[in-house]
């Protein structure tokens, strides 16, 4: 369904990341992984989904913490796979806190990683977009981009903050082809949250799978993870012809947390 088509996904070497750009991969898609580590240590997972999707994936290291070095990861982008037509926000990280202990360097990172970065790279590729007359823009927001919980300020605030800039960018490029959404996961199993299972389980005394199922009935009335293949399968449909008028939304995919 996407032969042909070029997708930058940001943080895609593992977790979500990699599982929408595994997606990707299979409906025909050149992919540019990104990750902030050596080429070498990411080889295997390039070379693993190369071979699996039978496209072409290349690998653009930036720490996009650093302004500086996301203009030219979107030029490597463009001049490795031949242009840029799928552009996806979903590097991220986390850091838990009452407000009053949050150390001022971690809010920092988290709003230049998990707000900041995408703002420049939607800056550098929307013009390659727009001569192109097509495109498709996906921010990997989260539940805290519709709600807060408590501990997280920084992340509550980042994730608030690229649902507002998914709008104004739907609003800027309407009726030109391309279309920009948030996807906004509730509890995902990833490195990402596996510390509060682990916090959590050593709270209550529990094993941590048990602890999972405690993170689980906090907040997700399903009681079950979102899988990271239907991360990836949203990701596809947000591709499609079928989205071509969905822009500007901000997609709960979250087992009914932010239904209550
Ligand atoms: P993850 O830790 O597996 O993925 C985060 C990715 O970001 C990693 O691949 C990491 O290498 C990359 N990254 C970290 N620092 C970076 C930097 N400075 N420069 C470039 N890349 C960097 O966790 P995940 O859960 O897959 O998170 C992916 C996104 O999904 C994040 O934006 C996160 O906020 C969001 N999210 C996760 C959940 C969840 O429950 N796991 C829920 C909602 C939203």
């Amino acid at each position: 369904m996407l032969k042909g088509k070029k997708a930058l996904i940001t943080g895609s070497t593992s977790g979500i990341g990699l599982g929408i750009a595994r997606a990707l991969a299979a409906q025909g898609c050149a992919i540019m992984l990104n990750g902030s580590r050596d080429a070498e240590a990411v080889e295997p997972v390039r070379r693993e989904l190369a071979d699996q999707a039978g496209v072409l994936v290349a690998y653009g290291r930036a720490d996009l913490t650093r302004a500086e070095e996301i203009g030219p990861l979107v030029a490597q982008t463009i001049a490795r796979l031949g242009g840029l037509d799928i552009l996806v926000n979903n590097a991220g990280i986390q850091y838990t806190a009452p407000v009053e202990d949050f150390p001022p360097e971690k809010w920092d990172t988290i709003i230049a990683l998990n707000l900041s970065s995408a703002f420049h790279t939607i800056h550098h590729a929307l013009p390659f977009m727009k001569a192109a007359g097509w495109g498709r823009i996906i921010n990997v927001s989260s539940v805290h981009g519709l709600v807060a919980s408590v501990r997280k300020a920084a992340y509550v605030t980042a994730k608030h903050g690229l649902v507002g800039l998914t709008k104004v960018v739907a609003l800027e490029t309407a009726g030109q082809g391309i279309t920009c959404n948030a996807i906004c996961p509730g509890w995902t199993r990833t490195e990402l949250i596996e510390p509060q299972i682990v916090a959590l389980a050593e709270r209550l005394g529990v094993d941590v799978e048990e602890g999972g199922r405690a993170l689980l009935a906090g907040k997700q009335p399903s009681g079950q993870f979102v899988a990271i293949e239907h991360l990836g399968q949203l990701a596809v449909f947000l591709c499609s012809e079928a989205a071509e008028q969905i822009t500007g939304t901000a997609l709960p995919i979250d087992g009914g947390w932010t239904a209550q």
